[in-house]
Protein backbone atom coordinates (compact mmCIF):
# COMPACT_ATOMS: atom_id res chain seq x y z
CA UNK A 1 0.00 0.00 0.00
CA UNK A 2 1.17 3.33 -1.17
CA UNK A 3 1.56 5.93 1.76
CA UNK A 4 1.90 8.63 -1.28
CA UNK A 5 -1.30 10.66 -1.60
CA UNK A 6 -3.72 9.35 -3.99
CA UNK A 7 -4.97 11.77 -6.37
CA UNK A 8 -7.73 10.69 -7.80
CA UNK A 9 -11.32 10.85 -10.60
CA UNK A 10 -14.17 12.89 -10.04
CA UNK A 11 -17.55 11.94 -11.29
CA UNK A 12 -20.76 13.73 -10.10
CA UNK A 13 -19.66 15.62 -7.58
CA UNK A 14 -17.69 13.25 -5.30
CA UNK A 15 -13.94 11.71 -5.78
CA UNK A 16 -13.64 8.10 -6.59
CA UNK A 17 -10.41 6.39 -6.38
CA UNK A 18 -9.88 3.98 -9.58
CA UNK A 19 -10.69 -0.07 -9.88
CA UNK A 20 -7.89 -0.64 -11.91
CA UNK A 21 -5.15 -0.80 -9.37
CA UNK A 22 -2.96 1.32 -11.76
CA UNK A 23 -1.60 4.19 -10.80
CA UNK A 24 1.31 6.58 -12.02
CA UNK A 25 3.89 8.60 -9.76
CA UNK A 26 3.46 12.23 -9.79
CA UNK A 27 6.87 13.71 -9.46
CA UNK A 28 8.41 17.26 -7.93
CA UNK A 29 10.57 17.97 -10.81
CA UNK A 30 12.60 20.01 -8.48
CA UNK A 31 13.64 17.08 -6.10
CA UNK A 32 13.44 14.53 -8.76
CA UNK A 33 10.94 11.96 -6.03
CA UNK A 34 7.30 11.06 -6.25
CA UNK A 35 5.16 12.90 -4.07
CA UNK A 36 1.82 11.72 -4.83
CA UNK A 37 0.38 8.68 -7.06
CA UNK A 38 -2.53 9.17 -9.66
CA UNK A 39 -5.30 7.04 -10.71
CA UNK A 40 -5.15 5.86 -13.93
CA UNK A 41 -8.71 5.74 -15.15
CA UNK A 42 -10.67 2.19 -16.75
CA UNK A 43 -12.61 2.26 -19.70
CA UNK A 44 -16.07 1.78 -17.04
CA UNK A 45 -14.45 4.99 -15.12
CA UNK A 46 -14.63 7.07 -18.36
CA UNK A 47 -18.75 5.69 -19.30
CA UNK A 48 -19.37 6.28 -15.86
CA UNK A 49 -18.30 10.21 -15.82
CA UNK A 50 -19.98 10.25 -19.33
CA UNK A 51 -23.11 9.35 -18.15
CA UNK A 52 -23.01 11.69 -15.20
CA UNK A 53 -22.17 14.08 -17.73
CA UNK A 54 -25.07 13.09 -20.28
CA UNK A 55 -27.48 13.06 -17.32
CA UNK A 56 -26.56 16.50 -16.21
CA UNK A 57 -26.78 17.56 -19.42
CA UNK A 58 -30.66 18.32 -19.70
CA UNK A 59 -31.11 20.62 -16.78
CA UNK A 60 -27.70 22.36 -17.37
CA UNK A 61 -28.44 23.03 -20.94
CA UNK A 62 -31.79 24.39 -20.29
CA UNK A 63 -30.89 26.77 -17.57
CA UNK A 64 -30.84 30.20 -18.62
CA UNK A 65 -27.33 31.41 -19.93
CA UNK A 66 -27.19 34.29 -17.24
CA UNK A 67 -27.72 31.81 -14.54
CA UNK A 68 -25.03 29.54 -15.91
CA UNK A 69 -22.69 32.58 -16.15
CA UNK A 70 -23.28 33.79 -12.71
CA UNK A 71 -21.82 30.16 -11.66
CA UNK A 72 -18.99 30.82 -13.40
CA UNK A 73 -18.88 34.27 -12.19
CA UNK A 74 -18.43 32.99 -8.03
CA UNK A 75 -16.23 30.44 -9.63
CA UNK A 76 -14.06 33.14 -11.09
CA UNK A 77 -13.45 34.85 -7.56
CA UNK A 78 -12.97 31.79 -5.90
CA UNK A 79 -9.98 31.45 -8.82
CA UNK A 80 -9.01 35.01 -7.70
CA UNK A 81 -9.05 33.69 -4.16
CA UNK A 82 -7.16 30.27 -4.58
CA UNK A 83 -4.37 31.60 -7.06
CA UNK A 84 -1.80 31.05 -4.85
CA UNK A 85 -2.95 27.16 -4.06
CA UNK A 86 -2.97 26.50 -7.95
CA UNK A 87 0.67 28.64 -7.88
CA UNK A 88 2.06 26.14 -5.34
CA UNK A 89 0.58 22.85 -6.99
CA UNK A 90 1.91 24.09 -10.08
CA UNK A 91 5.57 24.28 -8.99
CA UNK A 92 5.61 20.93 -6.73
CA UNK A 93 4.16 19.33 -10.17
CA UNK A 94 5.52 21.05 -12.96
CA UNK A 95 8.55 22.62 -11.60
CA UNK A 96 7.79 26.33 -13.23
CA UNK A 97 8.65 28.78 -10.83
CA UNK A 98 5.94 30.37 -8.72
CA UNK A 99 6.05 33.50 -10.56
CA UNK A 100 5.43 31.99 -13.64
CA UNK A 101 3.03 29.69 -12.35
CA UNK A 102 1.08 32.56 -10.73
CA UNK A 103 0.90 34.49 -14.09
CA UNK A 104 -0.48 30.96 -15.31
CA UNK A 105 -3.39 31.22 -13.07
CA UNK A 106 -4.18 34.78 -14.16
CA UNK A 107 -4.14 33.77 -18.24
CA UNK A 108 -6.39 31.15 -17.04
CA UNK A 109 -8.38 33.35 -15.05
CA UNK A 110 -9.18 35.66 -18.41
CA UNK A 111 -10.83 32.31 -20.07
CA UNK A 112 -13.57 32.54 -17.04
CA UNK A 113 -13.50 36.71 -17.48
CA UNK A 114 -14.52 35.98 -20.86
CA UNK A 115 -16.94 33.45 -20.25
CA UNK A 116 -19.11 34.69 -18.44
CA UNK A 117 -19.81 37.19 -20.88
CA UNK A 118 -20.77 34.17 -23.37
CA UNK A 119 -24.46 34.93 -23.25
CA UNK A 120 -23.91 37.76 -25.98
CA UNK A 121 -22.82 35.42 -28.38
CA UNK A 122 -25.28 32.54 -28.11
CA UNK A 123 -27.72 35.29 -29.01
CA UNK A 124 -28.39 35.10 -32.43
CA UNK A 125 -29.66 36.78 -35.49
CA UNK A 126 -33.48 37.80 -35.94
CA UNK A 127 -35.07 38.84 -39.19
CA UNK A 128 -38.15 40.13 -39.26
CA UNK A 129 -40.75 39.24 -42.24
CA UNK A 130 -38.45 37.26 -44.23
CA UNK A 131 -41.99 37.21 -45.99
CA UNK A 132 -44.96 37.49 -45.28
CA UNK A 133 -45.79 36.63 -41.85
CA UNK A 134 -42.79 34.75 -41.64
CA UNK A 135 -39.85 35.65 -39.60
CA UNK A 136 -36.60 33.65 -39.27
CA UNK A 137 -33.59 33.34 -36.52
CA UNK A 138 -30.54 31.94 -35.77
CA UNK A 139 -29.65 30.29 -32.39
CA UNK A 140 -26.49 28.75 -31.08
CA UNK A 141 -27.41 25.33 -28.86
CA UNK A 142 -24.43 23.06 -26.69
CA UNK A 143 -23.14 19.40 -28.47
CA UNK A 144 -24.12 17.54 -25.36
CA UNK A 145 -21.07 15.90 -23.14
CA UNK A 146 -17.47 16.94 -24.47
CA UNK A 147 -14.15 15.87 -23.42
CA UNK A 148 -10.87 17.60 -23.02
CA UNK A 149 -7.37 16.28 -22.92
CA UNK A 150 -4.23 18.37 -21.56
CA UNK A 151 -1.06 18.21 -21.89
CA UNK A 152 1.50 18.81 -18.78
CA UNK A 153 3.25 22.40 -19.16
CA UNK A 154 -0.06 24.47 -18.47
CA UNK A 155 -2.14 21.89 -16.29
CA UNK A 156 -4.09 24.71 -14.75
CA UNK A 157 -4.41 27.23 -17.68
CA UNK A 158 -5.28 24.73 -20.70
CA UNK A 159 -8.34 22.83 -19.05
CA UNK A 160 -9.72 26.94 -18.85
CA UNK A 161 -9.32 27.07 -22.52
CA UNK A 162 -11.86 24.66 -22.60
CA UNK A 163 -14.27 24.24 -20.12
CA UNK A 164 -15.76 27.48 -18.86
CA UNK A 165 -16.63 28.78 -22.57
CA UNK A 166 -17.95 24.78 -23.16
CA UNK A 167 -20.06 24.87 -19.88
CA UNK A 168 -21.01 28.42 -20.59
CA UNK A 169 -22.57 27.85 -23.35
CA UNK A 170 -24.46 24.71 -21.92
CA UNK A 171 -22.33 21.61 -22.46
CA UNK A 172 -21.44 19.25 -19.41
CA UNK A 173 -17.48 18.19 -19.70
CA UNK A 174 -14.91 15.28 -18.99
CA UNK A 175 -11.71 16.39 -18.18
CA UNK A 176 -8.78 14.04 -18.57
CA UNK A 177 -5.68 16.18 -17.19
CA UNK A 178 -1.75 14.92 -17.69
CA UNK A 179 -1.10 12.32 -15.35
CA UNK A 180 2.43 14.21 -14.52
CA UNK A 181 0.36 16.87 -12.90
CA UNK A 182 -3.40 16.49 -12.23
CA UNK A 183 -3.49 17.94 -9.03
CA UNK A 184 -4.96 21.30 -10.15
CA UNK A 185 -7.79 19.42 -12.12
CA UNK A 186 -9.60 18.74 -8.86
CA UNK A 187 -8.85 22.38 -7.08
CA UNK A 188 -11.03 23.34 -10.34
CA UNK A 189 -14.16 20.23 -9.63
CA UNK A 190 -13.59 21.87 -5.72
CA UNK A 191 -13.67 25.58 -6.26
CA UNK A 192 -16.76 25.30 -9.47
CA UNK A 193 -18.25 22.57 -6.85
CA UNK A 194 -18.39 25.51 -4.79
CA UNK A 195 -19.47 27.65 -7.02
CA UNK A 196 -22.69 26.23 -7.25
CA UNK A 197 -22.15 24.06 -10.29
CA UNK A 198 -24.72 20.90 -10.41
CA UNK A 199 -22.95 17.65 -9.78
CA UNK A 200 -22.07 15.76 -13.30
CA UNK A 201 -21.81 19.02 -15.60
CA UNK A 202 -17.95 18.97 -14.84
CA UNK A 203 -16.55 15.49 -14.13
CA UNK A 204 -12.62 14.57 -14.07
CA UNK A 205 -10.97 11.15 -15.12
CA UNK A 206 -7.06 10.72 -14.25
CA UNK A 207 -5.63 8.40 -16.88
CA UNK A 208 -3.35 7.88 -19.67
CA UNK A 209 -3.71 6.42 -23.56
CA UNK A 210 -6.60 3.61 -21.86
CA UNK A 211 -8.55 6.29 -20.66
CA UNK A 212 -8.23 8.94 -24.08
CA UNK A 213 -9.12 6.26 -26.18
CA UNK A 214 -12.34 5.32 -24.20
CA UNK A 215 -13.18 9.26 -24.61
CA UNK A 216 -12.62 9.13 -28.34
CA UNK A 217 -14.77 5.99 -29.20
CA UNK A 218 -17.61 6.93 -26.35
CA UNK A 219 -20.77 7.47 -28.39
CA UNK A 220 -22.04 9.85 -26.00
CA UNK A 221 -18.93 12.20 -26.49
CA UNK A 222 -19.92 14.73 -29.07
CA UNK A 223 -16.46 16.33 -29.54
CA UNK A 224 -12.83 16.40 -27.96
CA UNK A 225 -10.70 18.93 -27.52
CA UNK A 226 -6.92 18.41 -27.39
CA UNK A 227 -4.00 19.93 -26.67
CA UNK A 228 -0.29 18.13 -26.89
CA UNK A 229 2.26 16.98 -29.19
CA UNK A 230 1.71 16.88 -32.88
CA UNK A 231 1.95 12.83 -33.03
CA UNK A 232 -0.74 12.14 -30.76
CA UNK A 233 -2.83 15.24 -31.74
CA UNK A 234 -2.78 13.79 -35.05
CA UNK A 235 -3.72 10.77 -33.44
CA UNK A 236 -6.84 12.24 -31.82
CA UNK A 237 -7.32 14.01 -34.72
CA UNK A 238 -7.84 10.81 -36.84
CA UNK A 239 -9.81 8.37 -34.09
CA UNK A 240 -12.50 11.22 -32.64
CA UNK A 241 -13.25 12.21 -36.07
CA UNK A 242 -13.61 8.77 -37.12
CA UNK A 243 -16.33 7.84 -34.46
CA UNK A 244 -18.14 11.23 -35.78
CA UNK A 245 -17.00 14.01 -33.01
CA UNK A 246 -16.27 17.51 -33.80
CA UNK A 247 -11.85 17.69 -33.14
CA UNK A 248 -10.09 20.38 -32.35
CA UNK A 249 -6.21 18.83 -31.55
CA UNK A 250 -3.79 21.59 -30.62
CA UNK A 251 0.14 20.12 -31.43
CA UNK A 252 3.50 20.89 -30.84
CA UNK A 253 5.58 23.73 -31.99
CA UNK A 254 9.07 24.95 -33.15
CA UNK A 255 8.73 28.97 -32.87
CA UNK A 256 10.73 31.12 -34.86
CA UNK A 257 12.30 34.81 -34.38
CA UNK A 258 13.12 36.72 -37.02
CA UNK A 259 15.93 39.56 -35.72
CA UNK A 260 16.99 41.98 -38.17
CA UNK A 261 20.01 44.14 -38.43
CA UNK A 262 17.91 47.27 -37.04
CA UNK A 263 16.22 46.17 -34.14
CA UNK A 264 16.65 47.21 -30.77
CA UNK A 265 18.84 44.85 -29.32
CA UNK A 266 18.68 45.27 -25.49
CA UNK A 267 14.66 45.08 -25.96
CA UNK A 268 15.91 41.87 -28.29
CA UNK A 269 17.89 40.05 -25.91
CA UNK A 270 15.66 40.41 -23.30
CA UNK A 271 12.59 38.90 -25.27
CA UNK A 272 14.90 36.14 -26.10
CA UNK A 273 16.03 35.37 -22.41
CA UNK A 274 12.37 35.35 -21.24
CA UNK A 275 10.69 33.47 -24.46
CA UNK A 276 13.30 31.20 -24.58
CA UNK A 277 14.19 29.66 -21.11
CA UNK A 278 10.91 30.77 -19.36
CA UNK A 279 9.26 27.73 -17.72
CA UNK A 280 12.40 25.92 -19.06
CA UNK A 281 11.34 26.21 -22.41
CA UNK A 282 8.61 24.37 -22.21
CA UNK A 283 5.52 26.40 -23.98
CA UNK A 284 4.34 25.28 -26.64
CA UNK A 285 4.86 29.36 -27.81
CA UNK A 286 8.34 29.27 -26.80
CA UNK A 287 10.93 30.76 -29.17
CA UNK A 288 13.26 27.84 -29.76
CA UNK A 289 15.03 29.53 -32.60
CA UNK A 290 16.83 33.00 -33.02
CA UNK A 291 16.99 33.29 -37.14
CA UNK A 292 19.48 36.34 -37.27
CA UNK A 293 19.40 38.27 -40.52
CA UNK A 294 22.76 40.26 -41.99
CA UNK A 295 24.69 40.92 -38.88
CA UNK A 296 22.20 40.54 -36.06
CA UNK A 297 24.06 37.54 -34.90
CA UNK A 298 27.42 39.16 -34.50
CA UNK A 299 25.29 41.36 -32.49
CA UNK A 300 23.66 39.07 -29.89
CA UNK A 301 25.59 36.41 -29.40
CA UNK A 302 28.05 37.67 -26.48
CA UNK A 303 25.00 39.27 -24.81
CA UNK A 304 23.20 35.97 -25.29
CA UNK A 305 25.78 33.61 -23.99
CA UNK A 306 27.08 35.70 -20.79
CA UNK A 307 23.17 35.75 -20.16
CA UNK A 308 22.11 32.21 -20.80
CA UNK A 309 24.71 31.51 -18.13
CA UNK A 310 24.19 33.29 -15.79
CA UNK A 311 20.20 31.97 -15.58
CA UNK A 312 19.81 31.24 -11.97
CA UNK A 313 17.99 27.99 -12.53
CA UNK A 314 16.81 26.74 -8.79
CA UNK A 315 13.82 25.12 -7.55
CA UNK A 316 10.83 27.10 -8.47
CA UNK A 317 10.03 28.10 -4.83
CA UNK A 318 13.44 29.78 -4.33
CA UNK A 319 12.27 33.82 -4.53
CA UNK A 320 15.27 34.72 -7.57
CA UNK A 321 14.66 31.60 -9.64
CA UNK A 322 14.58 32.31 -12.74
CA UNK A 323 13.96 28.98 -14.65
CA UNK A 324 12.92 25.89 -12.50
CA UNK A 325 13.86 22.19 -13.66
CA UNK A 326 12.22 20.34 -16.78
CA UNK A 327 9.46 18.17 -16.24
CA UNK A 328 11.07 14.54 -15.78
CA UNK A 329 13.62 12.38 -15.43
CA UNK A 330 12.58 10.99 -19.31
CA UNK A 331 12.51 14.67 -20.63
CA UNK A 332 15.98 15.52 -19.24
CA UNK A 333 17.32 12.83 -20.79
CA UNK A 334 15.99 13.52 -24.59
CA UNK A 335 16.94 16.99 -23.88
CA UNK A 336 20.19 16.08 -23.24
CA UNK A 337 20.65 13.73 -26.10
CA UNK A 338 19.39 16.16 -28.62
CA UNK A 339 22.33 18.61 -27.20
CA UNK A 340 24.58 15.95 -27.92
CA UNK A 341 22.87 15.36 -31.45
CA UNK A 342 23.58 19.01 -32.22
CA UNK A 343 27.28 19.08 -31.21
CA UNK A 344 27.78 15.45 -33.68
CA UNK A 345 25.72 17.50 -36.22
CA UNK A 346 28.03 19.93 -36.49
CA UNK A 347 26.30 23.16 -34.89
CA UNK A 348 28.46 25.42 -32.63
CA UNK A 349 27.59 25.13 -28.46
CA UNK A 350 28.12 28.10 -27.39
CA UNK A 351 26.84 27.33 -24.00
CA UNK A 352 26.30 23.80 -22.67
CA UNK A 353 23.29 23.02 -19.84
CA UNK A 354 24.12 19.10 -19.99
CA UNK A 355 24.82 17.55 -16.34
CA UNK A 356 23.11 20.98 -14.66
CA UNK A 357 23.49 20.29 -10.92
CA UNK A 358 21.57 22.32 -8.18
CA UNK A 359 23.47 22.71 -5.41
CA UNK A 360 20.52 20.71 -2.71
CA UNK A 361 18.29 19.28 -5.35
CA UNK A 362 20.99 17.00 -6.99
CA UNK A 363 17.97 14.32 -7.97
CA UNK A 364 15.93 16.93 -9.63
CA UNK A 365 15.35 17.28 -13.17
CA UNK A 366 17.58 20.64 -14.29
CA UNK A 367 18.92 21.38 -17.42
CA UNK A 368 20.91 24.99 -17.67
CA UNK A 369 20.11 27.43 -20.27
CA UNK A 370 21.71 25.75 -23.31
CA UNK A 371 22.69 28.01 -26.51
CA UNK A 372 23.75 27.15 -29.64
CA UNK A 373 24.77 28.98 -33.21
CA UNK A 374 25.09 28.18 -36.66
CA UNK A 375 22.46 25.61 -36.36
CA UNK A 376 21.29 24.38 -39.96
CA UNK A 377 17.78 23.66 -41.36
CA UNK A 378 18.53 19.91 -41.66
CA UNK A 379 20.23 19.26 -37.80
CA UNK A 380 17.74 17.17 -35.39
CA UNK A 381 18.19 20.12 -33.15
CA UNK A 382 16.35 22.36 -35.57
CA UNK A 383 13.75 19.96 -36.89
CA UNK A 384 12.52 18.45 -33.67
CA UNK A 385 10.66 20.36 -30.81
CA UNK A 386 12.96 19.99 -28.42
CA UNK A 387 10.81 21.21 -25.30
CA UNK A 388 13.47 22.24 -23.04
CA UNK A 389 15.69 25.60 -22.46
CA UNK A 390 17.92 25.08 -25.34
CA UNK A 391 17.96 27.86 -27.74
CA UNK A 392 19.05 27.54 -31.68
CA UNK A 393 20.61 30.51 -34.01
CA UNK A 394 20.48 30.15 -37.60
CA UNK A 395 22.00 32.86 -39.95
CA UNK A 396 19.85 33.94 -42.91
CA UNK A 397 21.59 36.74 -45.00
CA UNK A 398 17.76 38.81 -45.70
CA UNK A 399 14.41 38.60 -44.16
CA UNK A 400 12.71 36.87 -47.88
CA UNK A 401 15.51 33.87 -47.08
CA UNK A 402 14.16 33.93 -43.01
CA UNK A 403 10.55 34.05 -44.31
CA UNK A 404 11.35 30.80 -46.53
CA UNK A 405 12.88 28.65 -44.12
CA UNK A 406 10.42 29.53 -41.55
CA UNK A 407 7.30 28.67 -44.25
CA UNK A 408 9.10 25.81 -44.93
CA UNK A 409 8.64 23.90 -41.28
CA UNK A 410 6.24 21.81 -40.79
CA UNK A 411 5.06 23.59 -37.32
CA UNK A 412 3.35 27.01 -37.69
CA UNK A 413 2.14 27.86 -34.06
CA UNK A 414 3.89 31.25 -32.98
CA UNK A 415 6.75 33.49 -34.79
CA UNK A 416 7.85 37.02 -33.81
CA UNK A 417 10.20 39.40 -35.67
CA UNK A 418 12.10 42.37 -34.05
CA UNK A 419 12.98 45.27 -36.19
CA UNK A 420 12.47 49.03 -36.25
CA UNK A 421 10.95 49.16 -39.75
CA UNK A 422 7.14 49.45 -39.87
CA UNK A 423 7.61 48.23 -44.10
CA UNK A 424 9.23 45.13 -43.33
CA UNK A 425 7.05 43.95 -40.44
CA UNK A 426 3.89 44.75 -42.10
CA UNK A 427 5.47 42.30 -45.27
CA UNK A 428 6.19 39.49 -42.80
CA UNK A 429 3.45 39.51 -40.95
CA UNK A 430 1.12 39.44 -44.71
CA UNK A 431 3.72 36.61 -45.97
CA UNK A 432 4.18 34.19 -42.91
CA UNK A 433 2.19 31.00 -42.41
CA UNK A 434 1.85 30.86 -38.94
CA UNK A 435 -1.17 31.28 -36.52
CA UNK A 436 0.23 33.55 -34.05
CA UNK A 437 2.02 36.44 -35.08
CA UNK A 438 4.36 39.12 -32.94
CA UNK A 439 6.02 42.14 -33.99
CA UNK A 440 8.38 42.93 -30.99
CA UNK A 441 6.52 41.23 -28.99
CA UNK A 442 7.64 37.68 -28.54
CA UNK A 443 4.77 35.64 -27.14
CA UNK A 444 2.03 36.29 -28.98
CA UNK A 445 -0.54 34.64 -26.60
CA UNK A 446 -3.85 35.75 -28.43
CA UNK A 447 -6.11 37.23 -25.10
CA UNK A 448 -9.25 35.06 -24.02
CA UNK A 449 -11.44 37.08 -26.40
CA UNK A 450 -8.90 36.59 -29.36
CA UNK A 451 -8.86 32.83 -30.09
CA UNK A 452 -5.54 30.72 -30.01
CA UNK A 453 -3.94 28.30 -32.66
CA UNK A 454 -1.72 27.39 -34.58
CA UNK A 455 -1.67 26.45 -38.34
CA UNK A 456 -0.03 23.01 -40.26
CA UNK A 457 0.94 20.37 -38.16
CA UNK A 458 0.37 22.77 -35.08
CA UNK A 459 -3.45 22.21 -35.34
CA UNK A 460 -5.77 19.83 -36.81
CA UNK A 461 -9.70 20.57 -37.12
CA UNK A 462 -11.54 23.65 -38.05
CA UNK A 463 -11.74 25.74 -35.03
CA UNK A 464 -8.83 27.38 -33.33
CA UNK A 465 -9.21 27.37 -28.97
CA UNK A 466 -10.78 29.66 -26.72
CA UNK A 467 -12.46 32.98 -27.51
CA UNK A 468 -15.29 33.29 -30.49
CA UNK A 469 -13.68 30.03 -32.12
CA UNK A 470 -14.11 28.29 -29.20
CA UNK A 471 -18.09 29.58 -28.68
CA UNK A 472 -18.41 27.97 -32.34
CA UNK A 473 -16.74 24.64 -31.29
CA UNK A 474 -18.96 24.22 -28.48
CA UNK A 475 -22.46 24.92 -30.41
CA UNK A 476 -24.16 24.21 -33.31
CA UNK A 477 -25.76 26.55 -35.16
CA UNK A 478 -29.82 25.99 -35.87
CA UNK A 479 -31.96 28.30 -37.96
CA UNK A 480 -35.39 28.16 -37.32
CA UNK A 481 -38.53 30.19 -39.46
CA UNK A 482 -41.63 30.67 -38.32
CA UNK A 483 -45.34 31.77 -38.76
CA UNK A 484 -48.21 31.83 -37.44
CA UNK A 485 -51.04 31.88 -39.18
CA UNK A 486 -53.89 34.10 -39.03
CA UNK A 487 -55.82 34.58 -42.28
CA UNK A 488 -57.06 31.25 -44.38
CA UNK A 489 -54.27 29.06 -45.94
CA UNK A 490 -53.56 29.88 -49.75
CA UNK A 491 -53.52 26.02 -50.01
CA UNK A 492 -50.08 23.78 -51.07
CA UNK A 493 -47.29 25.41 -53.00
CA UNK A 494 -45.11 22.91 -54.92
CA UNK A 495 -42.52 25.69 -56.43
CA UNK A 496 -39.71 26.17 -54.22
CA UNK A 497 -40.21 29.00 -51.15
CA UNK A 498 -39.63 32.30 -52.26
CA UNK A 499 -39.91 35.69 -50.40
CA UNK A 500 -43.48 37.17 -51.49
P1 LIG B 1 1.51 14.68 -24.86
O1 LIG B 1 1.06 14.68 -26.28
O2 LIG B 1 2.52 13.68 -24.44
O3 LIG B 1 0.27 14.49 -23.87
C1 LIG B 1 -0.90 15.26 -24.00
C2 LIG B 1 -2.08 14.45 -23.48
O4 LIG B 1 -2.24 13.27 -24.28
C3 LIG B 1 -1.92 13.98 -22.04
O5 LIG B 1 -3.15 14.11 -21.37
C4 LIG B 1 -1.52 12.52 -22.19
O6 LIG B 1 -1.96 11.71 -21.12
C5 LIG B 1 -2.20 12.10 -23.47
N1 LIG B 1 -1.46 11.07 -24.20
C6 LIG B 1 -0.11 10.88 -24.20
N2 LIG B 1 0.21 9.85 -24.98
C7 LIG B 1 -0.94 9.37 -25.50
C8 LIG B 1 -1.25 8.30 -26.40
N3 LIG B 1 -0.30 7.53 -26.91
N4 LIG B 1 -2.54 8.10 -26.72
C9 LIG B 1 -3.51 8.88 -26.21
N5 LIG B 1 -3.27 9.91 -25.36
C10 LIG B 1 -2.00 10.16 -25.01
O7 LIG B 1 2.03 16.18 -24.56
P2 LIG B 1 2.74 16.71 -23.26
O8 LIG B 1 4.14 16.20 -23.21
O9 LIG B 1 1.87 16.54 -22.07
O10 LIG B 1 2.76 18.28 -23.58
C11 LIG B 1 3.77 18.91 -24.33
C12 LIG B 1 3.36 19.04 -25.78
O11 LIG B 1 2.15 19.78 -25.89
C13 LIG B 1 4.36 19.82 -26.61
O12 LIG B 1 4.47 19.19 -27.85
C14 LIG B 1 3.73 21.19 -26.76
O13 LIG B 1 4.13 21.93 -27.88
C15 LIG B 1 2.29 20.82 -26.84
N6 LIG B 1 1.44 21.94 -26.48
C16 LIG B 1 0.79 22.58 -27.50
C17 LIG B 1 -0.01 23.67 -27.21
C18 LIG B 1 -0.72 24.39 -28.30
O14 LIG B 1 -1.52 25.24 -27.97
N7 LIG B 1 -0.49 24.10 -29.56
C19 LIG B 1 -0.15 24.10 -25.88
C20 LIG B 1 0.50 23.41 -24.88
C21 LIG B 1 1.30 22.32 -25.21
Amino acid sequence: MSTLETITHYINGVAVDTHSGRYADVFNPALGQPVARVALGTTDEVDAAVRAAEAAFPAWSATPPLTRARVLFKYLQLCQQHTDEFATMLTREHGKTFADAQGEVARGIEMVEFAVGIPQMLKGEFTDQISRGIDAWSMRQALGVVAGITPFNFPVMVPMWMFPVAIACGNTFVLKPSERDPSPSLLHARLLKEAGLPDGVFNVVQGDKVTVDALLDHPVVQAVSFVGSTPIAEYIYARGSASGKRVQALGGAKNHMVVMPDADMEMTVDALMGAAYGSAGERCMAISVVVAVGDAGDKIVDALAKRTAALKVRDGMAADAEMGPVVSSAAKQRIERLISEGVEQGAKLVVDGRNYVVPGREQGFFVGGTLFDHVTPDMTIYKEEIFGPVLCMLRAPDVGTAVALINRNEYGNGVAIYTRDGGVAREFVRQIQVGMVGVNVPLPVPMAFNSFGGWKRSLFGDHHAYGPEGVRFYTRHKAVMQRWPNTASAGAEFAFPQMK
